[in-house]
């Protein structure tokens, strides 16, 4: 995916402040974070959103999940929230699946 933003930070070509990668997941913190801890978790295969996810996903979707905890323990959270926004209405901007994982400061609001 040429022109997709997540492909490019994967590839190295648009620089991201990396916090974890490994073959096949790469975290970052997003460029206007909403907490003072806000970092995403995006697979490197390009799938556009969770609405685009079939079965052959599941692991990868499982495993995407079960980093959130362990790299938000690594960034001082004790608590944190994640966030999967889906489509235009769904609120998502960036047409490359990803986790959002924000914590920190004073307790989030309930919604
Ligand atoms: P969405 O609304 O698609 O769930 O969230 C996209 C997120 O990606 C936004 O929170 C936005 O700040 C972040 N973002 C967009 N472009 C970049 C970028 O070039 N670098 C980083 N680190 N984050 C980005
Ligand atoms: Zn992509």
């Amino acid at each position: 995916m040429t022109d997709c933003i997540f492909c490019k930070i994967v590839a190295g070509a648009i620089p991201s402040k990396k916090i974890y990668e490994d073959s096949e997941i790469i975290a970052f913190n997003d460029i206007h974070p909403i907490a003072p801890v806000h970092f995403l978790l995006v697979p490197k295969v390009h799938v556009a959103g969770l609405g685009d996810c079939v079965a052959e996903h599941e692991g990868l979707l499982g495993r995407l999940l079960l980093l959130a905890p362990k790299l938000a323990k690594e960034q001082g959270l004790d608590g944190f929230r994640t966030m999967i926004n889906t489509g235009k209405s769904g609120g998502q901007e960036v047409f490359h699946l990803h986790i959002h994982v924000f914590g920190g400061g004073s307790s989030l609001p309930k919604t």
